[in-house]
Protein backbone atom coordinates (compact mmCIF):
# COMPACT_ATOMS: atom_id res chain seq x y z
CA UNK A 1 0.00 0.00 0.00
CA UNK A 2 1.49 3.55 -1.39
CA UNK A 3 1.88 5.94 2.12
CA UNK A 4 2.55 9.34 1.84
CA UNK A 5 2.86 12.86 3.82
CA UNK A 6 0.02 15.84 3.55
CA UNK A 7 1.06 19.13 5.50
CA UNK A 8 -2.64 19.54 7.16
CA UNK A 9 -2.47 23.45 5.83
CA UNK A 10 -2.45 22.13 2.03
CA UNK A 11 -5.66 19.75 3.11
CA UNK A 12 -7.77 22.64 1.13
CA UNK A 13 -5.54 23.04 -1.57
CA UNK A 14 -6.02 19.20 -2.27
CA UNK A 15 -9.78 18.58 -1.89
CA UNK A 16 -9.69 21.91 -4.50
CA UNK A 17 -7.34 19.63 -6.67
CA UNK A 18 -9.49 16.96 -6.64
CA UNK A 19 -13.04 18.32 -7.47
CA UNK A 20 -12.99 16.78 -10.73
CA UNK A 21 -13.81 13.45 -9.21
CA UNK A 22 -16.87 14.91 -8.32
CA UNK A 23 -18.76 16.85 -5.21
CA UNK A 24 -17.16 17.07 -2.27
CA UNK A 25 -19.53 15.96 0.80
CA UNK A 26 -18.38 16.25 4.52
CA UNK A 27 -19.26 16.83 8.20
CA UNK A 28 -20.57 19.88 8.91
CA UNK A 29 -21.90 21.43 12.28
CA UNK A 30 -25.44 20.58 12.83
CA UNK A 31 -26.80 22.58 16.09
CA UNK A 32 -24.49 20.12 18.83
CA UNK A 33 -24.05 17.52 16.14
CA UNK A 34 -22.54 16.56 12.83
CA UNK A 35 -24.33 15.86 9.29
CA UNK A 36 -22.59 14.72 6.04
CA UNK A 37 -22.93 17.99 3.69
CA UNK A 38 -22.58 19.20 0.06
CA UNK A 39 -19.24 21.32 0.46
CA UNK A 40 -19.84 25.06 -1.22
CA UNK A 41 -17.06 26.52 0.92
CA UNK A 42 -13.76 24.50 1.90
CA UNK A 43 -13.42 26.34 5.14
CA UNK A 44 -16.70 24.48 6.23
CA UNK A 45 -14.66 21.15 6.69
CA UNK A 46 -13.37 20.27 9.56
CA UNK A 47 -11.47 17.24 9.69
CA UNK A 48 -12.03 16.87 13.76
CA UNK A 49 -15.31 16.33 13.56
CA UNK A 50 -17.54 14.18 15.68
CA UNK A 51 -19.97 11.06 14.05
CA UNK A 52 -22.47 12.12 12.00
CA UNK A 53 -26.21 11.82 12.78
CA UNK A 54 -26.13 9.54 9.52
CA UNK A 55 -23.84 7.40 8.23
CA UNK A 56 -22.24 6.42 5.13
CA UNK A 57 -25.18 4.23 4.19
CA UNK A 58 -27.05 7.54 3.24
CA UNK A 59 -24.92 8.18 -0.26
CA UNK A 60 -24.33 4.37 -1.12
CA UNK A 61 -28.67 3.80 -0.08
CA UNK A 62 -30.24 6.86 -0.13
CA UNK A 63 -33.48 7.19 2.51
CA UNK A 64 -36.03 7.18 -0.55
CA UNK A 65 -35.20 6.91 -4.93
CA UNK A 66 -36.60 5.41 -7.93
CA UNK A 67 -35.01 2.52 -8.88
CA UNK A 68 -37.07 2.71 -12.16
CA UNK A 69 -40.22 3.89 -14.18
CA UNK A 70 -42.66 2.50 -16.77
CA UNK A 71 -44.85 2.81 -18.76
CA UNK A 72 -46.30 0.69 -22.17
CA UNK A 73 -42.57 0.93 -23.75
CA UNK A 74 -41.18 -1.06 -20.79
CA UNK A 75 -39.12 -0.10 -17.91
CA UNK A 76 -36.10 2.42 -17.55
CA UNK A 77 -33.72 1.79 -15.34
CA UNK A 78 -32.19 5.31 -13.38
CA UNK A 79 -28.88 4.61 -12.67
CA UNK A 80 -28.03 7.20 -14.48
CA UNK A 81 -29.16 10.06 -12.56
CA UNK A 82 -25.89 8.77 -9.50
CA UNK A 83 -23.45 11.69 -9.42
CA UNK A 84 -19.77 11.51 -8.74
CA UNK A 85 -18.94 12.29 -5.03
CA UNK A 86 -16.16 12.49 -3.39
CA UNK A 87 -16.83 11.85 0.59
CA UNK A 88 -14.39 13.60 3.32
CA UNK A 89 -13.99 12.75 6.65
CA UNK A 90 -15.78 9.18 6.92
CA UNK A 91 -13.90 7.54 10.47
CA UNK A 92 -12.55 3.84 10.50
CA UNK A 93 -16.09 2.69 11.89
CA UNK A 94 -18.26 4.17 9.28
CA UNK A 95 -15.78 2.63 6.92
CA UNK A 96 -16.13 -1.11 8.55
CA UNK A 97 -20.24 -0.25 8.40
CA UNK A 98 -19.91 0.12 4.17
CA UNK A 99 -17.61 -3.78 4.24
CA UNK A 100 -20.76 -5.04 5.57
CA UNK A 101 -23.26 -3.66 3.26
CA UNK A 102 -20.52 -4.49 0.58
CA UNK A 103 -21.40 -8.44 2.04
CA UNK A 104 -24.94 -7.41 2.04
CA UNK A 105 -25.22 -5.68 -1.02
CA UNK A 106 -22.30 -6.88 -3.70
CA UNK A 107 -21.10 -9.79 -2.76
CA UNK A 108 -23.56 -12.98 -2.90
CA UNK A 109 -26.38 -10.72 -4.48
CA UNK A 110 -25.76 -8.14 -6.66
CA UNK A 111 -27.63 -4.76 -5.95
CA UNK A 112 -26.94 -2.80 -8.99
CA UNK A 113 -28.27 0.07 -7.35
CA UNK A 114 -25.59 0.18 -4.69
CA UNK A 115 -23.28 -0.79 -6.82
CA UNK A 116 -23.34 1.81 -8.57
CA UNK A 117 -23.44 3.99 -5.64
CA UNK A 118 -20.58 2.87 -4.18
CA UNK A 119 -18.57 2.93 -7.49
CA UNK A 120 -19.16 6.96 -7.53
CA UNK A 121 -18.72 7.16 -4.13
CA UNK A 122 -14.55 8.05 -3.12
CA UNK A 123 -14.36 7.48 0.29
CA UNK A 124 -11.58 9.71 2.12
CA UNK A 125 -11.35 7.95 5.73
CA UNK A 126 -9.88 10.89 8.66
CA UNK A 127 -9.01 9.45 12.12
CA UNK A 128 -11.05 10.38 15.03
CA UNK A 129 -10.31 10.54 18.89
CA UNK A 130 -13.45 8.59 20.36
CA UNK A 131 -16.13 10.11 22.63
CA UNK A 132 -17.95 8.67 25.40
CA UNK A 133 -20.64 7.27 23.45
CA UNK A 134 -18.06 5.20 21.10
CA UNK A 135 -16.87 1.48 21.21
CA UNK A 136 -15.14 0.40 18.06
CA UNK A 137 -12.03 -1.22 20.05
CA UNK A 138 -14.44 -3.89 21.74
CA UNK A 139 -16.16 -4.63 18.05
CA UNK A 140 -12.34 -4.50 16.41
CA UNK A 141 -13.33 -1.78 14.36
CA UNK A 142 -11.78 1.05 15.63
CA UNK A 143 -8.99 0.50 12.41
CA UNK A 144 -9.54 -0.41 8.83
CA UNK A 145 -7.67 -1.31 6.25
CA UNK A 146 -9.70 -1.33 2.88
CA UNK A 147 -13.31 -0.43 1.51
CA UNK A 148 -11.93 3.53 0.90
CA UNK A 149 -9.64 4.98 -1.16
CA UNK A 150 -7.85 7.66 0.88
CA UNK A 151 -7.28 7.31 4.59
CA UNK A 152 -5.42 10.54 6.50
CA UNK A 153 -4.26 9.38 10.03
CA UNK A 154 -2.82 12.21 12.91
CA UNK A 155 0.10 12.97 12.40
CA UNK A 156 0.65 16.46 14.27
CA UNK A 157 1.15 19.30 12.00
CA UNK A 158 0.85 16.47 8.98
CA UNK A 159 -1.33 13.57 8.02
CA UNK A 160 -0.13 10.30 6.69
CA UNK A 161 -2.14 9.37 3.82
CA UNK A 162 -3.17 5.89 2.90
CA UNK A 163 -3.65 4.96 -0.52
CA UNK A 164 -6.61 2.15 -0.66
CA UNK A 165 -7.60 2.03 -4.62
CA UNK A 166 -6.57 2.80 -7.78
CA UNK A 167 -9.04 5.74 -7.48
CA UNK A 168 -7.29 6.69 -4.46
CA UNK A 169 -3.99 7.21 -6.30
CA UNK A 170 -5.57 8.79 -9.36
CA UNK A 171 -6.33 11.74 -6.29
CA UNK A 172 -3.06 11.67 -5.08
CA UNK A 173 -2.05 11.94 -8.58
CA UNK A 174 -3.98 14.70 -9.83
CA UNK A 175 -2.49 16.98 -6.34
CA UNK A 176 1.10 15.14 -6.23
CA UNK A 177 3.25 18.18 -5.69
CA UNK A 178 1.44 18.97 -2.18
CA UNK A 179 2.41 15.23 -0.96
CA UNK A 180 5.77 13.86 0.25
CA UNK A 181 6.91 10.28 0.19
CA UNK A 182 9.27 10.75 2.46
CA UNK A 183 8.28 9.05 5.83
CA UNK A 184 10.43 9.54 8.53
CA UNK A 185 11.38 7.59 11.82
CA UNK A 186 10.23 10.20 13.65
CA UNK A 187 7.04 10.19 11.70
CA UNK A 188 6.45 6.53 12.21
CA UNK A 189 7.27 7.36 16.12
CA UNK A 190 4.76 10.14 16.58
CA UNK A 191 2.11 7.64 14.01
CA UNK A 192 2.77 4.98 16.99
CA UNK A 193 2.59 7.76 19.93
CA UNK A 194 -1.00 8.46 18.71
CA UNK A 195 -2.11 5.40 18.16
CA UNK A 196 -0.56 4.46 21.87
CA UNK A 197 -2.44 7.75 23.30
CA UNK A 198 -6.21 7.08 21.29
CA UNK A 199 -6.26 3.74 22.85
CA UNK A 200 -6.39 5.13 26.02
CA UNK A 201 -9.16 7.53 25.19
CA UNK A 202 -12.20 4.76 25.17
CA UNK A 203 -14.26 5.69 27.99
CA UNK A 204 -17.60 3.71 27.22
CA UNK A 205 -17.57 0.77 30.15
CA UNK A 206 -18.99 -1.99 27.97
CA UNK A 207 -18.63 -6.00 27.90
CA UNK A 208 -19.50 -7.85 24.61
CA UNK A 209 -17.66 -10.74 25.88
CA UNK A 210 -19.14 -14.07 25.14
CA UNK A 211 -22.45 -12.34 23.79
CA UNK A 212 -23.74 -14.48 20.95
CA UNK A 213 -23.74 -17.70 23.60
CA UNK A 214 -25.60 -14.95 25.86
CA UNK A 215 -27.87 -14.31 23.67
CA UNK A 216 -28.43 -18.16 23.09
CA UNK A 217 -29.12 -18.69 26.56
CA UNK A 218 -31.18 -15.78 27.01
CA UNK A 219 -33.61 -16.63 24.24
CA UNK A 220 -36.13 -17.25 26.05
CA UNK A 221 -35.96 -15.16 28.80
CA UNK A 222 -38.13 -12.18 30.59
CA UNK A 223 -35.50 -9.60 29.51
CA UNK A 224 -37.01 -9.45 26.25
CA UNK A 225 -40.86 -8.15 27.36
CA UNK A 226 -38.54 -5.72 29.96
CA UNK A 227 -36.61 -4.06 26.90
CA UNK A 228 -39.91 -4.79 24.60
CA UNK A 229 -42.36 -2.55 27.19
CA UNK A 230 -39.74 0.50 26.82
CA UNK A 231 -39.89 0.52 23.29
CA UNK A 232 -41.56 3.36 21.51
CA UNK A 233 -41.06 1.07 18.22
CA UNK A 234 -39.75 4.56 16.44
CA UNK A 235 -36.95 2.44 13.88
CA UNK A 236 -34.62 5.31 14.74
CA UNK A 237 -32.01 2.86 15.72
CA UNK A 238 -32.54 1.48 12.61
CA UNK A 239 -32.25 4.50 10.61
CA UNK A 240 -28.84 5.69 12.43
CA UNK A 241 -27.41 2.50 12.47
CA UNK A 242 -24.19 2.37 9.96
CA UNK A 243 -24.99 -1.52 9.07
CA UNK A 244 -29.26 -1.69 9.13
CA UNK A 245 -29.95 -1.78 5.65
CA UNK A 246 -33.57 -2.96 5.39
CA UNK A 247 -36.03 -1.46 2.58
CA UNK A 248 -39.70 -1.35 1.01
CA UNK A 249 -40.63 -1.23 -2.64
CA UNK A 250 -43.64 0.57 -3.44
CA UNK A 251 -45.17 1.51 -7.08
CA UNK A 252 -46.23 4.69 -7.50
CA UNK A 253 -49.14 5.16 -10.23
CA UNK A 254 -49.85 7.43 -12.62
CA UNK A 255 -53.56 8.31 -12.28
CA UNK A 256 -55.63 7.36 -15.64
CA UNK A 257 -51.97 6.81 -18.04
CA UNK A 258 -49.82 3.62 -17.61
CA UNK A 259 -46.85 4.84 -16.15
CA UNK A 260 -45.13 4.63 -12.69
CA UNK A 261 -42.59 4.64 -10.37
CA UNK A 262 -40.71 1.90 -8.48
CA UNK A 263 -39.34 3.10 -5.11
CA UNK A 264 -37.20 1.87 -2.70
CA UNK A 265 -37.09 3.57 1.03
CA UNK A 266 -35.69 2.23 3.98
CA UNK A 267 -37.55 0.43 6.41
CA UNK A 268 -36.76 -1.24 9.36
CA UNK A 269 -37.47 -4.25 11.56
CA UNK A 270 -38.11 -2.75 14.78
CA UNK A 271 -40.88 -1.07 13.17
CA UNK A 272 -44.96 -2.83 13.39
CA UNK A 273 -45.58 -3.23 9.83
CA UNK A 274 -42.55 -4.36 8.88
CA UNK A 275 -43.37 -8.27 9.28
CA UNK A 276 -47.11 -7.81 8.72
CA UNK A 277 -48.55 -9.56 5.84
CA UNK A 278 -51.71 -9.81 3.69
CA UNK A 279 -54.19 -11.23 6.08
CA UNK A 280 -53.72 -9.26 8.87
CA UNK A 281 -50.69 -11.70 10.16
CA UNK A 282 -47.92 -10.40 11.63
CA UNK A 283 -45.16 -12.63 12.17
CA UNK A 284 -43.19 -10.07 15.11
CA UNK A 285 -45.98 -8.33 16.40
CA UNK A 286 -44.73 -7.63 20.14
CA UNK A 287 -42.24 -4.89 20.45
CA UNK A 288 -40.22 -7.66 22.44
CA UNK A 289 -40.12 -10.14 19.51
CA UNK A 290 -38.64 -7.33 17.47
CA UNK A 291 -36.15 -6.15 19.89
CA UNK A 292 -34.70 -9.78 20.29
CA UNK A 293 -34.48 -9.64 16.43
CA UNK A 294 -32.25 -6.70 15.94
CA UNK A 295 -30.20 -7.24 18.74
CA UNK A 296 -29.45 -11.20 18.07
CA UNK A 297 -28.88 -10.31 14.46
CA UNK A 298 -26.37 -7.58 15.15
CA UNK A 299 -24.56 -9.18 18.35
CA UNK A 300 -24.94 -13.27 17.20
CA UNK A 301 -26.50 -14.34 13.98
CA UNK A 302 -24.50 -11.69 11.59
CA UNK A 303 -21.38 -13.27 13.38
CA UNK A 304 -22.45 -17.16 12.96
CA UNK A 305 -23.03 -15.87 8.57
CA UNK A 306 -20.19 -13.42 8.26
CA UNK A 307 -17.53 -14.37 11.27
CA UNK A 308 -18.01 -10.37 12.42
CA UNK A 309 -20.89 -8.69 14.95
CA UNK A 310 -23.21 -6.19 12.45
CA UNK A 311 -22.12 -3.75 15.16
CA UNK A 312 -19.15 -1.61 14.60
CA UNK A 313 -19.35 0.32 17.85
CA UNK A 314 -20.22 4.09 16.23
CA UNK A 315 -22.50 4.69 19.46
CA UNK A 316 -25.16 6.19 17.00
CA UNK A 317 -28.12 3.99 18.74
CA UNK A 318 -27.05 5.33 22.31
CA UNK A 319 -27.25 8.84 21.44
CA UNK A 320 -30.49 8.63 18.97
CA UNK A 321 -32.59 5.97 21.36
CA UNK A 322 -35.29 8.19 23.23
CA UNK A 323 -35.62 5.92 25.98
CA UNK A 324 -31.94 4.51 26.03
CA UNK A 325 -32.37 1.10 24.14
CA UNK A 326 -28.61 0.44 22.73
CA UNK A 327 -25.83 -1.66 22.34
CA UNK A 328 -25.09 -0.99 25.81
CA UNK A 329 -27.73 -0.96 27.82
CA UNK A 330 -29.13 -4.69 25.87
CA UNK A 331 -25.54 -6.30 27.01
CA UNK A 332 -25.85 -4.76 30.64
CA UNK A 333 -29.54 -6.17 30.86
CA UNK A 334 -28.56 -9.53 29.40
CA UNK A 335 -25.94 -10.08 31.42
CA UNK A 336 -27.92 -9.78 34.66
CA UNK A 337 -27.38 -5.99 35.39
CA UNK A 338 -29.98 -3.88 36.82
CA UNK A 339 -30.54 -1.01 33.96
CA UNK A 340 -32.68 1.78 34.38
CA UNK A 341 -34.42 2.63 30.81
CA UNK A 342 -36.34 5.78 30.30
S1 LIG B 1 -25.87 -1.19 16.82
FE1 LIG B 1 -25.60 0.92 17.60
S2 LIG B 1 -23.40 1.15 18.03
FE2 LIG B 1 -23.67 -0.70 16.76
S3 LIG B 1 -23.33 0.01 14.67
FE3 LIG B 1 -25.56 0.10 15.02
S4 LIG B 1 -25.95 2.20 15.80
FE4 LIG B 1 -23.72 1.84 15.91
S1 LIG C 1 -35.06 0.76 20.55
FE1 LIG C 1 -35.29 2.98 20.87
S2 LIG C 1 -34.79 3.93 18.89
FE2 LIG C 1 -35.15 1.73 18.52
S3 LIG C 1 -37.31 1.58 17.95
FE3 LIG C 1 -37.21 1.26 20.17
S4 LIG C 1 -37.49 3.29 21.07
FE4 LIG C 1 -37.01 3.63 18.90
Amino acid sequence: MRVLKLRKKDLKKMLEKISSFGELWAPVKKGDKFAFQKIDNLNDVDPNAGRTILPLKKFMVPPRFSMFRYDKDGYHEQLGEVTDRVVFGAHACDINGLLILDKVFAEEFSDPYYIERRKRTAIIGVSCVPDEFCFCKETNTDTVDEGYDLFFSELGDDFLVWVGSSKGDDMVRAAEELFDENISVKDIQKFIEWKKWRETQFKMDIDLTAMPDIFELKIDDKVWEKIGEKCLACGSCSMVCPTCNCFNVTDTVALGKMEGTRDRCWDACTLHEYSLVAGGHNFRGSRADRMKLWYTHKLQAFIGEFGKPSCVGCGRCITTCPVDINVKTVAKTLRGEEVYFK
